[in-house]
């Protein structure tokens, strides 16, 4: 039973939430919002206006309910904003939501995540391609599907996009992450029901895994999931897999598990180039229904986004402000909105690639000329190698580009530095403060799971 009441449960998740999210972001959108009611699993919230009611909706509430459901440990809790009516703020008509027609949800996958609200674009292109083909024809074409890239990039997103086609036509579709098979396969080892576990998946009509690199080197549990792909592979059902690198690249991934995700089709999904971003926004801006001149639209695409998360944050930031300030999105707004965000300084040079090269060097105390160079002392190698890792990685170049930009490289040896970098900070620990802070340098987010 809880013994707290609603405002005490809320007051510690906020304590929470302060260190989980910026500060401007929490004085903006948490600070004055009150824990009202809790009750079947309902948690109430009260806030100041609909301005952070919408912010909250759209932006933080998986974060918010992953905070409660830790506080309370109850797994169901859900969470509600409810705007306090005295402080209202009148919204204008211009910028009023239409009300989104509601799609019938089952199991978890994301309402939103679906082939119509994806854009396909340069990045995406082949992985988009690939998953609505498999959707088509589940089990007929490339078993496994495996589609890798850096964060943010819409991974996630394909994967439910596929269930959602599939479960349309009544097939059973088991969505989940690696993460999440892994410590249900160890609460069933606790319980002694491992037999019923693997019924449950094993029974399934369709696989969807992400971020599969959580399960390596967890040897029983990829002991496990190679008995479930086996047989889902065998009975024709089809298995998509979705991780943050290559399966050869990922390090102390399971042999037989590698060489199986290596069975079928392996494709990557790569940053937005300018027309995507463009593409992306146009697409978002319409599904919100919100007049958006084109200027605006270019403005924020233009900007350094690193990924697809961060550029739909920056829209719903100038939606944000522009209601705030009861006018419709313009260049101005857009600027004040984004403030720094994404704004390359006067001297950063013109290519992020030289951006991170530079990065490197300046942080191991040599010059990018050196980076480029025939140099082979232990230092040098280890500096190039953080640069290969991180172009691939956080900017997703390709092969051949990142051995052109240092020095005229084979695209095998950029292979070679990426994979051995991904062992040295799995197992170095120094290694890996080394290229955390040079990714903190570059204001480069760190990889992480999501969902
Ligand atoms: P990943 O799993 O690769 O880290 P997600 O699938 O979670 O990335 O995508 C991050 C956010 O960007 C999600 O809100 C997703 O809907 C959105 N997104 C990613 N790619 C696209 C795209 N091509 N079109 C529209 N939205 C996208
Ligand atoms: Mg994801």
């Amino acid at each position: 039973m809880e013994n707290r009441s609603p405002r005490e449960i809320w007051d510690a998740a906020l304590g929470e939430l302060q260190v989980q999210v910026s500060k401007s972001n929490f004085r903006t959108w948490l600070e004055k919002t009150v824990g009202m009611d809790y009750r079947e699993n309902r948690f109430l919230v009260s806030v100041p206006n609909t301005f952070v009611a919408e912010y909250l909706e759209n932006n933080q509430k998986s974060l918010i309910e992953k905070t409660l459901i830790n506080l309370t440990s109850q797994p169901g809790v859900r969470v509600t904003f409810q705007v306090n009516g005295a402080h209202t703020y009148p919204v204008p008509k211009l910028m009023e939501m239409p009300p989104v027609p509601s799609v019938p949800c089952l199991g978890n996958l994301n309402c939103g995540y679906r082939f119509d609200t994806f854009t396909m674009g340069n990045g995406n292109r082949l992985a988009c391609a690939a998953a609505q083909a498999v959707a088509a024809s589940p089990g007929k074409l490339y078993n496994p599907l495996y589609i890798y890239g850096g964060v943010g990039l819409g991974k996630t997103h394909l994967l439910h996009a596929i269930g959602h086609q599939v479960q349309a036509r009544h097939i059973q579709v088991v969505c989940m992450s690696a993460e999440q098979y892994t410590s249900e396969f160890i609460a069933a080892i606790r319980s002694r029901k491992t037999d019923e576990f693997h019924r449950r998946y094993r029974s399934a009509g369709m696989l969807l895994i992400d971020d599969i690199q959580l399960i390596a080197g967890k040897k029983q549990t990829e002991e496990s999931f190679f008995n479930t792909f086996n047989e889902l592979h065998n009975s024709g059902r089809q298995i998509i897999i979705a991780g943050d690198q290559a399966p050869k690249m990922i390090p102390r991934l399971d042999k037989r598990l590698r060489s199986r995700f290596e069975w079928g089709l392996v494709v990557d999904v790569q940053p937005p180039d300018i027309d995507a971003r463009l593409a992306i926004l146009q697409a978002k801006a319409s599904q919100k229904n919100i007049p958006f001149a084109s200027t605006v639209l270019e403005y924020i695409a233009r900007r350094d986004h690193h990924n697809i998360r961060e550029l739909e944050g920056s829209l719903n930031r100038v939606i944000a402000y522009s209601r705030l300030l009861n006018a419709a999105p313009s260049v101005e707004i857009a600027s004040q909105a984004l403030g720094n965000i994404g704004e390359r300084a006067p001297d950063q040079p013109a290519s992020t690639s030289d951006a991170i090269i530079d990065a490197v060097a300046r942080n191991f105390n040599l010059t990018a000329a050196d980076l480029k160079s025939g140099k082979r002392d232990k230092e040098t190698s280890f500096a190039r190698r953080i640069a290969m890792y991180l172009l691939r990685q956080n900017n997703g170049c390709s092969l051949a580009s990142i051995g052109a930009s240092l020095g005229g490289r084979d695209p095998s040896a950029v292979t070679a530095a990426c994979k051995k970098v991904s062992q040295e900070i799995a197992s170095d620990s120094h290694a890996q403060r080394r290229l955390h802070e040079i990714q903190k340098q570059l204001n480069f987010y760190p990889i992480k799971s999501n969902r």
